[in-house]
């Protein structure tokens, strides 16, 4: 039994430093992926459900590497959170969402202008300099505040609620709106919502998942949607896949839609053309 257990470990401890040479050596490409033209953005509609309005579109961040081809958002994020390259590459990820943005308004100035949510990572948050980012960027950019709409997941405002609060309402000072993401995945989802200046929550797919065939997830998505509207806060459902979702989801008073049902990330260019 001992002379398994060691060659188990000694499998183990190889697959962890294989696991760690791969992060180390993302994180190395990772460096200078912006530069090389490695990254760019993509952009996902959102919808309004009362009237089906497309009002705006998620920025999401695409990695393609020349050898490793497409990286999967949730592997490199996490590398540059952990990294802390996020810090470089959130600030270079907000002004081109917000340059681009500002460009969908240009084109077009008679009919509702389109926001644009980007993400915002724990660390960028806690870094303490994220209002000052934010300004800055709208002032290169000349996109309006109240266009821009910032992502924070539960786990980033968890743990230091003070400084949280204190940075959102400083954001919101300035006109830009605050989402929560991935709501209802932290178990203290719904007591935050009082302590936390938000403008909307984000309930996260894996609820919209399976509001169809199971009914806990259908009360308590219900519930989500109820409470934040009683607190004077606004609802988007993300994931939704299949029309029957959509359906339920606007006949119980969810304000807003994502998902591939109705379309996917897209570039800037498609999006724009979608409108026109
Ligand atoms: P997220 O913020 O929850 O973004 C939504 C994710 O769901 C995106 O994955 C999107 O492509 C995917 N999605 C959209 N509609 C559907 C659907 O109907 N069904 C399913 N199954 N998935 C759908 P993606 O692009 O792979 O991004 C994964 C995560 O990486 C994001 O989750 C976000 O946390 C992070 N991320 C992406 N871009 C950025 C960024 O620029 N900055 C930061 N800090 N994080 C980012
Ligand atoms: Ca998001
Ligand atoms: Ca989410
Ligand atoms: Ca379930």
């Amino acid at each position: 039994a001992k002379v398994a257990g060691k060659n188990c470990f000694r499998f183990y401890s190889r697959a962890m430093n294989q696991a760690v040479e791969r992060r180390v050596h993302l994180e190395h490409e990772l460096r200078g992926a912006w530069d090389r033209g490695e990254l760019s953005l993509v952009y996902q509609p959102m919808f309004r459900l009362v009237d089906g309005a497309m009002i705006g579109a998620e920025a999401l961040l695409r990695w393609r590497h020349p050898e490793l081809g497409f990286v999967a958002p949730s592997v490199f994020i996490d590398v540059a959170e952990q990294s802390g390259l996020i810090e470089v590459l959130g600030p270079q990820v907000l002004h081109a969402a917000c340059a681009d943005a500002k460009r969908w308004q240009a084109a077009r100035n008679d009919d509702e202008p389109m926001f644009v949510a980007v993400n915002v990572s724990p660390r960028q948050l806690r870094s303490g300099d994220l209002p000052e980012v934010v300004s800055a960027t709208l002032r290169e950019t000349g996109l309006a505040a109240n266009l821009l709409h910032l992502e924070l997941t539960e786990t980033a405002v968890i743990g230091d609620e003070l400084h949280a609060s204190a940075l959102l309402s400083e954001l919101r000072g300035m006109g830009v709106r605050v989402w929560l993401d991935d709501f209802g995945t932290g178990f203290s989802g719904l007591s935050h919502l009082r302590r936390v200046p938000v403008d909307g929550v984000k309930i996260d797919r894996s609820f919209v998942a399976d509001v169809l065939r199971d009914p806990d997830d259908l009360a308590l998505t219900t519930a989500i949607i109820a409470m934040a509207h009683s607190l004077g806060i606004l609802v988007v459902a993300e994931g939704v896949e299949k029309e029957g979702q959509y359906a339920i989801l606007r006949e119980r008073g969810c304000d807003f839609a994502q998902g591939y049902w109705l379309g996917h990330p897209m570039t800037a260019e498609e999006f724009h053309a979608l409108r026109v």
